[in-house]
């Protein structure tokens, strides 16, 4: 198939209708695939406005942007000539952070060694952006405390990709929300762990972040950021159905989406089998996240749960396939609770190491649930790992430490 063929169309708005036009010969099942993905598009709530393009996941670059349309382009390679792109691109540009919560996935990643200075960051993201990626996320830590973030964010090409930042939200004043919105950024979550004002700051170890977050959303909603809320789910918090409680209160704080993640034992909350979801809770969670969409209530914000996306009965597991992290030392891994590095981006460039990620075998294919989730993949893969190694693990050392070959790069 002719990929430059995959790029002839366009799509427009007719009020929040999206419109897709045929512009050159395409291939006809390529054009029959963008039909019907358009289509379930129109089916989704619009939850803000960016640049004028219609927004339905903060995920998603919003149609018709350019970037929308680049990430709709990128979908059609991955489908129809098996490209391997990276949609999103999680950038942990600081391990910084004034919280100190209870299950911090990346304190484990902290090293002594200095993290990469600005212009190394200015450079993994062009090659990342060219590579493919269309949204660019940035994380940390707390990526306030960056004090570079703007410029960061200012360097994502908004014509190819859009940018997303995961924050405890202390630092949302309204000069920063300004500053933030003028940078570029297109949107952003803000953690909340409980539904409880005292629950919440105590599991961060942070006393008035809860009031806080409350404040600082109308900041940002006031600078025309799109802000939803960020939470976790284990077997407990969905028995005591948090699910419910944080979709009322986004509801009140008036957010746009609230992304709920499955809690997955790693970081500080490393070994701790029981925190994981049952299948029931996870069918649970799915059956939520479709009424809501079904139900499709303006007031409410939209729900988006790993538990539904990244299920056998969606799309199954991002890592290393539309998706990777980095930590703040320019080690990539498939995702943020992986905690295995395929190498290190500033000696090998972002290429290189997206390459050795999707071509290792236990990787190189579509996995069809969460990984980290999965006791068998875990214990192929994290189970081998020594408790005293620094993390995130060389691929080579849990290969050896698994009884695996070790895949030399050097021919
Ligand atoms: S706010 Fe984020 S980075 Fe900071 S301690 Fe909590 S989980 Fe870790
Ligand atoms: S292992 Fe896959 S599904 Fe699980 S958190 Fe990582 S990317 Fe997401």
């Amino acid at each position: 198939m002719n990929a430059e063929e995959l790029k002839n169309f366009e799509v427009e708005l007719d009020g929040e209708k999206l419109l897709l036009k045929q512009t050159g010969p395409m291939p006809e099942k390529a054009f029959a695939y963008l039909q019907k993905h358009i289509a379930r598009l129109n089916k989704f709530k619009t939850i803000g406005w960016w640049h004028g393009a219609r927004s339905v996941s903060f995920f998603d670059p919003p149609l018709p942007h350019p970037a929308g349309k680049r990430g709709l382009v990128d979908r059609l390679e991955r489908v129809f000539i098996r490209a391997r792109k990276p949609a999103a691109a999680t950038l942990a540009i600081t391990y910084d952070c004034q919280a100190d919560c209870e299950h911090c996935s990346c304190s484990q990643n902290r090293r002594k060694e200095r993290p990469l200075n600005t212009e190394q960051w200015k450079k993994i993201i062009t090659e990342t952006v060219d590579l493919g990626t269309t949204n660019v996320i940035f994380t940390g830590g707390e990526p306030l405390l960056h004090k570079d973030l703007c410029e960061l964010i200012s360097h994502v090409d908004e014509q190819k990709a859009t940018t997303l930042m995961f924050t405890n939200g202390e630092l949302l004043t309204e000069d920063r929300c300004k500053k933030l919105a003028d940078a570029g950024l297109y949107s952003m979550f803000i953690s909340l762990d409980c539904p409880d004002p005292a629950g919440h700051d105590r599991l961060r170890r942070r006393e008035g972040l809860y009031a806080k977050i409350m404040e600082n959303v109308d900041h940002a909603k006031r600078a025309g950021l799109l802000v939803g809320f960020s939470i976790y789910l284990t077997h407990q918090k969905h028995k005591n159905g948090e699910l419910e409680q944080f979709m009322e209160i986004g509801k009140r704080a008036g957010v746009s989406e609230i992304i709920q993640f499955d809690a997955v034992p790693t970081g500080r909350l490393y070994g701790q089998m029981n925190i994981l979801l049952s299948p029931e809770d996870r069918e649970q969670i799915r059956q939520q996240t479709l009424k809501h969409y079904h139900e499709a209530k303006p007031e409410y914000p939209t729900l988006t749960s790993q538990s539904l996306v990244n299920s056998p009965k969606s799309m199954g597991c991002f890592g290393a396939f539309n998706q990777f992290y980095m930590t703040a030392y320019g080690d990539m891994c498939p995702c943020d609770f992986t905690p295995i590095t395929f190498g290190n981006a500033v000696e090998l460039g972002v290429e290189e190491v997206w390459r050795r990620m999707t071509t290792h075998p236990l990787w190189s294919k579509r996995f069809p649930d969460c990984r980290m989730q999965s006791a068998d993949f875990r214990a192929q893969t994290v189970d081998c790992i020594p408790d005293d190694s620094p993390k995130p693990c060389s691929i080579e050392m849990v290969d050896e430490a698994c009884g695996r070959p070790v895949i030399n790069h050097s021919g």
